[in-house]
């Protein structure tokens, strides 16, 4: 049985039944929103839904019986993901790593930090994919690394993706995803999309799947649709840019619905549960920090959902950022303990559109 044919309209079926849950689900508030953020994008201090750290409308999925399977019976899975917005450091960044390291007597630390801006780009030390892909396979673990593909942007100019022809071959060869970071202007331009999607695969050599826009800047459901008629699998920027949890009460992969051409969208949204600057700007203490994300960790796995996280790669090797390096760890510690499925987006999608994962067992003959 396979999810988008068969059991997404029982899915959705099942959840008109309660119109609340259905709201939440569609987010159905951002069709008309009242106010936006500068960057355009709606804010969780003006959603209806503040309950935000319980993913109600996948409680409500498991309570009316939908089974969610995982490769090797793993409870749950852990998709994790990188946007890569810095390879070369602004200036105000290297000052403040090197004084940090210098503070800490990091000699090592404060060379790598300033060498590149005598010995050149390729000495930046923001090309550190090698460095966290040995970690994660270290916990058998695979991510996501988003590579920008513009030169727009709303600060300054980030990077040529040109320039990481010899990483993207290294993450493609080692089995890790390579997908779109979509730019700045780009989330409500196909054009666009297809602009950026079309010179990341030309550097790649390879069709580009997984998406998440850069800020998160999103608009539903017409981002989905752009998406979807770029030829993406899934997406993963549906999360909050300032709280934490699951924005439409989902813990688990879905396709979209459009409430306005009442009809599916035909891309699978992978929620973005962490990203590591919100998590580190919403709580105090790092230990704060860490419960928070344990708890949403135990949350998903109780519901055998995927939990995404979003670490950028400047956090690892970043000296004045290196609480959430260490975070990172930990992390994958606590996952690897609790037997889950640390993975890609890509290989999510790959196992989500492949196999009937919302098996409702009275239903599932009906197709
Ligand atoms: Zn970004």
């Amino acid at each position: 049985m396979v999810l988008r044919e068969i059991a997404m309209p029982l899915l959705y079926d099942t959840l008109r039944q309660h119109e609340e849950l259905w709201e939440l689900y569609t987010r159905k508030e951002e069709y008309f929103p009242q106010q936006l953020d500068k960057h355009g994008r709606f804010p969780y201090a003006l959603s209806i839904f503040q309950n935000i750290l319980e993913p109600m409308v996948s409680k409500y999925l498991r309570d009316n019986r939908f089974d969610i399977e995982y490769p090797g019976n793993k409870q749950f899975a852990v998709c994790l993901t990188h946007d890569v917005d810095e390879i070369y450091p602004p200036l105000n960044h290297t000052v403040l790593s090197s004084l940090k390291c210098l503070k800490g007597l990091n000699f090592r630390g404060f060379k790598r930090q300033v060498s590149w801006k005598v010995h050149g780009k390729e000495k930046s030390p923001y090309r550190n994919f090698k460095a966290i892909m040995d970690l994660e396979e270290e916990y058998g673990a695979r991510s996501s690394f988003y590579f920008l593909a513009t030169n727009a942007d709303i600060t300054r100019f980030r990077y040529n993706i040109e320039d990481l022809e010899n990483e993207l071959g290294q993450i493609k060869d080692r089995g890790w995803e390579v997908g779109l970071h979509g730019g700045y202007y780009a989330f409500n331009n196909l054009e666009e999309i297809l602009r950026e999607k079309n010179r990341l695969e030309q550097e790649l050599d390879k069709k580009v799947i997984g998406y998440r826009n850069h800020y998160l800047r999103f608009q539903v459901p017409d981002t989905w649709e752009k998406l979807a008629k770029a030829g993406f699998g899934y997406d993963t920027t549906l999360g909050y840019s300032e709280m934490v949890g699951f924005r439409n009460g989902m813990c688990h992969p879905f396709m979209p619905y459009n409430l306005r051409a009442d009809r599916e969208i035909n891309i699978l949204e992978i929620p973005m549960a962490i990203m590591d600057d919100t998590l580190f700007e919403s709580v105090q203490s790092y230990e704060r920090a860490l419960m928070l994300t344990k708890r949403l960790i135990d949350t998903v796995a109780l519901y055998n959902g995927v939990i995404c996280l979003n670490w950028h790669s400047e956090s690892f090797n970043c000296p004045f950022k290196n609480m959430r390096e260490i975070m990172y760890n930990e992390i994958l510690e606590y996952c690897a303990c609790k037997s889950a499925w640390m993975t890609s987006g890509e290989k999510i999608w790959r196992w989500w559109s492949s196999y009937g994962c919302y098996n409702n067992p009275e239903k599932r003959n009906l197709g």
